[in-house]
Order: C-alpha cells, then structure tokens, then sequence
C-alpha cells in the first residue's frame, strides 16, 4: 500500500528536506548513524536540538503559542519521517516530548513561561524521576517523601533507573505528601533544581557497558512549593498525564530508521554466496516488518489527530508502547542477523564522533549495541505487559 499525499504537502516534505540537506553537517550525520539507543550522546543531542531551535522547529508537537511551529498532524509526521530518513541524531526528549507538553497542561502561567522557553532552547536538560526500589510497575506505593515546611517541601528518598541524570540539570519527580487515603491520592509533582543542596546521583552500568542509568538520592532537599505542578495530593493525574506523551513514542519513525538500516546493509551482506537481499527468507522477514511498520503508522496517525484537536494521545498509546517496543525489538534481532560476526567485537570508542578506526565496516557498528539496549524498550515508561493491563481495562473493558 502507498499513502498519496496531497500536493501541498509534497511542498512540506522538500521544503523539511532542503533544511536538512542544508543543516546536516558530516558530524551531526555521524552522530545518527552511530545512535545506539534511546539517547543520544548529549552533545549531538545540543548540537542538533541548536539547529532545530534556531529555525523555530525545535518542539513541532507543541502549540504555535508556546514555540510550537503551528504544522498539522500529517506535517508533523512528514517532518519526523524526513528526519528518520535522513538519519539526524536524536534530542534529548524529555523536556521536549514530556515535561513540555505536561506543563502546557497542567503547569500555572508563571510554570509556562519560566521553564517552556528553556526548555526550547536546551538551556534545561530534564530527567524523570517517577521509579523506585520496589515502586516500578506499581508505581504508586512510590515512598519518597515530600514534607511541608513553610513556602518550601523537604524531600528524602530515592529515585532509580533515572536515565541521563548525571547530564540534567532538571527533573520531574512524584513525591509522597500524604499517606492518607488510596496511595494514589498522596501524591504530587515537583520539578526540581538538579543543583539542589543534598542530590546525589549514582551511575548503573546497563547491559551493553554504558553509563546511562543512574540512582538519584535526595537527602534533606528542599524545594519550593512554587515548583509543584497541580494541586497537592494531585500529582498522581498529571503523572499519568505525562506518561500518555512518554508512551505515545512514534516507535515507526525509529522502525523505519532500523529498517533502512537493514535494508542497505542486505545489499552488501553475502550469505552462502549471495546478498541476503536476494535472499527470500530474509526478504519476507523484511516484509512482514514493512507490514507491521505500516500499521503502526496509521495508528500513529489516528493519535496525532487526536492531540491536534487538543487532547492528549490517550489509551491508544498504551498499544504503541507495547506493539512498537516489541516490533522494534524483532527489527533489531534483523540487525544480529546482518552483522554476523562482525556483531561480535565490543567497540565502544568506535561509537564516538570521529573514530573512525574499527573492525569491519561502520555500518555493522551500532547493530549488537542497538540490539542490547532496545531489550529496555518492553520494560522503560511501562513494560508491555502493564501497557496491555491499561488496554484490557480503558480499551477493552475488561
Ligand atoms: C533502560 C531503562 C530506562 C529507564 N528510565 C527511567 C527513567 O528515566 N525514569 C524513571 O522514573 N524510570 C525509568 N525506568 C524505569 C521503568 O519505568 C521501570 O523499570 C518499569 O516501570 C518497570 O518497573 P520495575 O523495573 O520495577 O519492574 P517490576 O515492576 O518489578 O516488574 C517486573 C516484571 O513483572 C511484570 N509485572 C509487574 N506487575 C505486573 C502486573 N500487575 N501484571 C502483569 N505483569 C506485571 C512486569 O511486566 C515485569 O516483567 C527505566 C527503565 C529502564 C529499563
């Protein structure tokens, strides 16, 4: 099947492809093709997030009024898909995709104006602080304590799996101010300073040797009260809130980037003397995920609609997280199979712009790594199996 865009939008994507043949310098492109995972290396991620500012197309999901660049749901996909194509490293996302549009919905005038334009410009860096020891899936048994003291809360506990924070100078945090009622009902929202007197961050190194993991602690540390975000007690619905823009990842912009990937290297790969794109087992595994890809995209579509007409993406991105995670994983596993060997030999310093000495040929670099961190994929922002409780219960009612 082929999507037939109107013209006006054949317009829209050369327009995005000007910029980016224009604005794609040799390293920002090194920076994408060597991106092993959900973040990228946060200099690539400023430097290119720069670019974007500078034009005004740094947030396109947000409204015009905040910074948003006032494109139409298709356009904005058009963009994403141009981005993949041309494979632009990644941005840094929450901020942008999370703590961005959480704020524009539930942050007060002075929240709005004082964090969205740093936010825009990079100037702030967020991390999410929702996961605890024992409070993951069950989030909300979360024990980190905020306690009123004056115009501020004194917060104490600890926080894990909180990705990025040694490179944040943010983070949005649930607390616990009550433990009155349901867990739920005890819960509030607090952006916090990551300069703050009593954090300490704690590095976990993750299944493919990298430092992007880390335990935050929070000893004595006071925040304001001008930093919650909604009421007290309030913050287990803007969490959630917040959570609908984390799931809702456009896992097919991602998709089609591994799947062009795999498609260019089948070209070049021989297997028992013949390119495995000529081979049929491996093209109807390359098929079946085109298939899957296309599906993904029209439900991707039908969310978009639904935030361009002012909501939020809700329960369908509960069947993106899930469906997308676990079609990016079977890409990735497509990835194993094309590097073969050259899959084997651990090369971290390759990864890094500007090395260029390596074993093999570059386009086999980032495949095992790419392979070992995506295994988070089912797990991160809700595993699959919690995203298909949400839809058994708001989808299906069950
Ligand atoms: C790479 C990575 C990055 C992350 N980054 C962040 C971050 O930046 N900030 C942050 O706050 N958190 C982060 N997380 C945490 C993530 O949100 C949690 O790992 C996730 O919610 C699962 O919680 P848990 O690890 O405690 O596992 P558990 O909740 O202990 O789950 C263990 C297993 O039991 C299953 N399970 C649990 N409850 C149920 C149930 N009711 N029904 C069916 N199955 C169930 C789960 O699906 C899972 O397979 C990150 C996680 C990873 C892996």
């Amino acid at each position: 099947m082929e999507l037939k865009y109107p013209e006006d939008e054949k317009e829209f994507r050369e327009m995005v492809q000007n910029f980016l043949d224009s604005e794609l310098t040799d390293e920002l492109k090194e920076a994408g093709r060597k991106k092993t995972s959900v973040w990228q290396e946060p200099d690539s991620a400023a430097s290119w997030q720069a670019v974007l500012y500078k034009k005004g197309w740094a947030a396109p999901d947000w409204p015009e009024e905040y910074g948003g660049t006032g494109w139409s749901a298709r356009q904005r996909y058009i963009f994403s898909q141009e981005c993949a194509r041309y494979g632009t490293p990644g941005i840094a996302p929450m901020g942008l995709k999370m703590c961005g549009p959480m704020l524009i919905g539930h942050g007060t005038k002075e929240q709005k104006d004082y964090y969205l334009p740093k936010i825009l410009s990079g100037e702030h860096i967020w991390c999410q602080g929702y996961s605890e020891p024992g409070s993951g899936s069950d989030l909300a048994s979360l024990k980190t304590s905020a306690v009123s003291d004056g115009d501020d809360y004194i917060v104490n506990g600890t926080k894990i799996w909180t990705s990025h924070a040694q490179h944040s100078n943010m983070i949005f945090a649930l607390v616990r101010t009550s433990n009155e009622g349901r867990v739920q009902q005890g819960i509030s929202f607090l952006l916090i300073d990551m300069e703050t007197t009593g954090i300490e961050i704690k590095p976990i190194i993750n299944l493919e040797g990298s430092h992007e993991l880390n335990q935050v602690w929070f000893n004595d540390v006071r925040v304001p009260k001008a930093n919650r975000v909604g009421k007290e007690n309030n913050g287990w619905s803007v969490a959630k809130y917040l959570l609908e823009f984390e799931r809702f990842s456009m896992a097919s912009v991602e998709l089609r980037r591994l799947l062009n990937r795999a498609k260019n290297l089948a070209k070049e790969t021989q297997s028992d003397g013949k390119k495995l794109a000529e081979d049929s087992a491996f093209r109807s595994k390359i098929d079946s995920l085109e298939i899957k890809a296309l599906a993904i995209e029209m439900s991707e579509n039908r969310a978009l609609s639904s935030i361009e007409s002012g909501g939020s993406p809700g329960s369908i991105s509960s069947v993106l997280s899930a469906i997308g995670a676990e079609t990016l994983q079977i890409a990735d596993e497509l990835g194993l199979e094309l590097a073969a060997y050259y899959g084997l030999p651990k090369q971290p310093k390759a990864l890094e712009v500007g090395h260029h000495q390596f074993v093999g040929p570059e386009g086999y670099l980032p495949l095992t790594p790419s392979f070992l961190n995506n295994r988070m994929r089912t797990i991160a922002g809700g595993s699959s199996e919690i995203q298909r409780n949400i839809i058994a219960k708001t989808i299906l009612g069950l």
